[in-house]
């Protein structure tokens, strides 16, 4: 947008055709004041300043927009009579640009000093906008590198953890065979073997974020029962978590085409979070139906839940909801992994929540679109 500042209203009125004319915006302002009070609301490329105006006259307007930081970048064209010297204007104003044209104006001149304006504009803006958007990228791959450092270190924290174990019980495990005690024998055993499933389950979650890193999580597509399939989770489920009451509601009765075994890893997941973040708690509900073509899955859980802002990022890789982060062991991928299976489903994924109240995680995916 350009300003023209001229208080007589015919310089103003053939200014502005010629411009229009040639594609430019124009506002206009017939004094010093005005034009000022223009500048403070809105961003000019170029003003168009007569010298010579009751009032306020351009040199001065030129001086006071020089302070203005809407106007930092504000090219000034001066329209003066002959002969007059310019120079001093130019000393402490930091603008875009400043020159001028001797009145009467030739507007051929005219033009093609704005049009050198505008594209000395464009450049200026097609750099700014490079440089913010490297700034960008530097910040965010500064912030992924830092993640990935965190991540490494509660890696490796939560390897070492069951191996630590492992290795007490293990210890444990022959004194126990030395002095024959086999009830003490096969509880120590079956720790042991707790212990390696909880290791087993963290290097494969550990594998599937570098297949997908490299896209290389594939899918195994077969048609399967959602009913028998959720069935078998349950019953697994209530071997492992005995005090927990799970509830199935509604019915899939159709063959749906899939990846169970990763859909299974999904529903899984979306289970032993809603065990490990209910405390005090022992109630999981889970629906299942098929509306519009499409297979719904959802758990629910009555534990501490959580605010809108960190449902909108949870399923980020790497997130973890900061502090709940002591209270609760975990590595932020398990979501991400669920996410990711998902979307290769052509599924959504999501969550519904309240703190203190519990979260309701759910996908839905087509049934029949991937054969
Ligand atoms: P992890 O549990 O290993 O931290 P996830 O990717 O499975 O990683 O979950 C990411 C975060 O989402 C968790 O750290 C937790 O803060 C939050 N979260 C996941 N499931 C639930 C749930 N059912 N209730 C409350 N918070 C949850």
């Amino acid at each position: 947008m350009i300003l023209i500042v001229d208080d007589s209203r015919e310089n103003i009125i053939s200014l502005k055709k010629v411009l229009e004319k040639n594609g430019f915006q124009v506002d206009t302002a017939s004094s010093g004041e005005e034009a000022l009070r223009k500048v403070l609301k809105r961003y000019y490329v170029l003003i168009i300043l007569d010298v010579q105006m009751p009032g306020m006259d351009g040199f001065e307007v030129a001086e006071a927009i020089s302070g203005y930081s809407k106007a930092k970048e504000t090219a000034i064209i001066f329209l003066s009579a002959a002969n007059t010297d310019i120079k001093f204007i130019t000393q402490g104003y930091s603008s875009g640009g400043l020159d001028y044209i001797t009145k009467p104006v030739d507007m051929d001149i005219l033009l093609l000093k704005v049009k050198t304006f505008y594209t000395i504009y464009e450049q200026r803006r097609a750099l700014n906008e490079m440089q913010k958007a490297l700034l960008d990228e530097i910040e965010f791959r500064k912030k992924a590198e830092q993640l990935k450092d965190e991540f490494i270190s509660i890696a490796s924290h939560e390897l070492k953890t069951p191996l630590t174990s492992i290795k007490g019980y293990i210890q444990l495990l022959e004194r126990s065979i030395d002095k024959d005690d086999i009830p003490t024998v096969k509880s120590r055993f079956s720790k042991v073997q707790n212990q390696i499933e909880k290791l087993n389950l963290l290097v494969a979650d550990l594998l599937d974020i570098s297949k997908i890193e490299s896209g290389k999580l594939k899918l195994n597509i077969k048609d399967f029962s959602v009913d028998e399939l959720l069935d078998n989770i349950i019953e697994m489920m209530q071997q492992s978590y005995p005090d927990f009451k799970f509830t199935i509601t509604g019915s899939v009765n159709e063959k749906t085409f899939g990846d169970e075994m990763r859909i299974e890893q999904v529903i899984v997941n979306f289970i032993t979070n809603a065990i490990k973040y209910s405390p005090g708690t022992n109630e999981i509900q889970i629906s299942k139906y098929i509306c519009n073509e499409k297979l719904y899955i959802a758990v629910k859980d009555f534990g501490i839940g959580m605010s809108k802002e960190h449902q909108e990022k949870v399923f980020n890789k790497f997130y973890r909801v900061e502090e709940n982060s002591l209270r609760f062991q975990g590595l932020g991928i398990g979501l991400y992994i669920c996410e990711q299976i998902i979307k290769l489903h052509h599924g959504v994924i999501g969550v519904n929540s309240k703190p203190g109240a519990g979260s309701e995680f759910y996908f839905y995916l087509p049934v029949n679109a991937i054969q």
